[in-house]
């Protein structure tokens, strides 16, 4: 039995004072009591650690490298392709294990409890599998298994390299499957998680509306009757463009009408929608999964957070691209996209709670969702993912109740999380995590063997 005692913490009835938490030996939380007298190991303030919606591990390794213009200044994709096709050719599964595993390393320290990886890259270089088709799947949990991280695992089926059907493109034959091949790859996938501890999850996803075929949407939900389901979807006007062209209706309204888009899904991004596409999407319960960061860094466009929130719909936060991996800058990156379209403040504020803690309360929900984990909230019988603050820095100094999730967001940042628990596991202690040292050398390894690529 863990025992886990906080000064403040924040609890699913609102904030409370001398929090004791009860762990179980299986990383469920067993018991939460308020003003319990000091006990166990002590901290100054205590949240649910929120789980990262939407990661590509092994992208982590080209942070940095796309800033520079190709010869079409038009083509602000030119740099990123010719990287990720220099990449693709040499990236082999103990490379994806090492990246992922600095990924999900630093995921831990920045506050995330889980992650949910959307994972596309499956075979060898030239589209061949690997003796064990789901070896790169495998290379994912075995991460998991070093870093801790909770992990859902999101397998995911690329066929063509566009709307019209056509081939996979150049630098995209490590992705592809049909139908029976992706059936195998999911189910291999899925066997390849049971040495991971009882919180992991998995899930399916097709990879977009340009990948997959329409009577492949339409079936997924029944094919992949577990798990929550992933899609990539509306993230720039190219893809409304080409969706509009080929199947007569814009991405979001063809996914309405067409894959019965309800609670089990997730969709990435969002950034081009109407607001009638986006008043019916929230109304449908689907989670919208934001990469604020990535998408500044792509120029995909802004969600729209006021209108959807206000209809009560359903958001969770992640890093996808990797190029940071920062959870309070995720949450501010999103409220200042806002403003800055609006010419507001505080944009995602309610009547009754700041900009801090209705960003936080709502990734908290549909980033459990959003992952099939019990997770989201201090509370018994869910898995004990909790982050502790630095209660003694001098930028929560004088702040209580939702000011201190405010001042964290957007006036301070991940280094005032000191320790992160995933199911129980305690894995970043004083901000670093328990195993920093090995799992970065491991990533630096990996990374000077691919120098000629990167
Ligand atoms: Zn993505």
């Amino acid at each position: 039995m863990i025992c886990v005692w906080a000064k403040q913490a924040l609890l699913p009835s609102g904030w409370a004072k001398d929090v004791r938490v009860d762990i179980g030996p299986d990383g469920r939380i067993k018991t939460v009591t308020t003003d319990a007298p000091e006990a166990g190991d002590r901290f100054g303030l205590l949240l649910p650690a929120p789980v990262n919606a939407h990661s590509h591990g092994f992208q982590r390794a080209m942070a940095g490298l796309t800033e520079r213009r190709g010869p079409d200044p038009k083509d602000s994709f030119w740099t990123w392709r010719q990287l990720m096709y220099r990449f693709l050719q040499k990236l082999d599964p103990d490379h994806i294990e090492a990246i992922t595993a600095m990924a999900q390393m630093e995921m831990l320290e920045a506050g995330y409890a889980a992650s949910v990886e959307f994972h596309y890259l499956h075979h060898q270089p030239g589209g061949l599998p690997y003796a064990n088709i789901a070896e790169t799947s495998a290379r994912i949990a075995a991460a998991a298994a070093q870093t801790g991280i909770g992990l859902c695992l999101v397998p995911v089926k690329y066929q063509f390299g566009g709307c019209d059907g056509r081939a996979l493109g150049a630098g995209q034959d490590r992705f592809g499957n049909d139908a029976d091949r992706f059936a195998a790859l999911h189910a291999g996938a899925v066997a390849g998680l049971s040495g991971l501890p009882p919180d992991r999850a998995h899930g399916a996803a097709p990879h977009s509306l340009r990948a997959v075929s329409q009577q492949d949407l339409r079936s997924f939900a029944d094919r992949f009757p577990a798990g929550p389901l992933h899609i990539h979807l509306a993230e720039q006007i190219p893809e409304v463009v080409e969706v509009q062209r080929n199947w007569g209706a814009r991405p979001v309204e063809w996914a309405l009408d067409n894959i019965g888009l309800d609670d089990r899904w997730c969709a990435i991004h969002c950034t081009q929608m109407t607001p009638e596409e986006t008043l019916r999407l929230a109304r449908s319960g689907t989670v919208a999964g934001l990469c604020p960061i990535t998408e500044s860094s792509l120029g995909d466009g802004i969600f729209d957070g006021v209108r959807w929130l206000d209809q009560g719909g359903a958001i969770a936060i992640g890093s996808d691209s990797n190029i940071r991996i920062a959870l309070s800058e995720e949450l501010r990156t999103l409220d200042y996209s806002q403003r800055l379209r609006d010419h507001s403040r505080a944009a995602l504020a309610a009547h009754d709670r700041s900009t801090g803690r209705r960003l936080y309360d709502s990734v908290l929900t549909g980033g459990a969702r959003a992952s099939g984990r019990d997770t989201g909230a201090l509370e018994a019988g869910r898995w004990a993912d909790m982050l502790a603050l630095d209660a003694a820095s001098e930028h929560l100094a004088v702040r209580n109740g939702d000011a201190l999730l405010d001042s964290w967001i957007f006036a301070a940042d991940d280094r005032l999380v000191t320790d992160v628990w995933s199911a129980g596991r305690h894995m970043v202690k004083d901000g670093r995590h328990i195993h920093r040292a090995p799992l970065v050398r491991a990533y630096c390894r990996a990374i000077e063997e691919l120098k000629d690529a990167l």
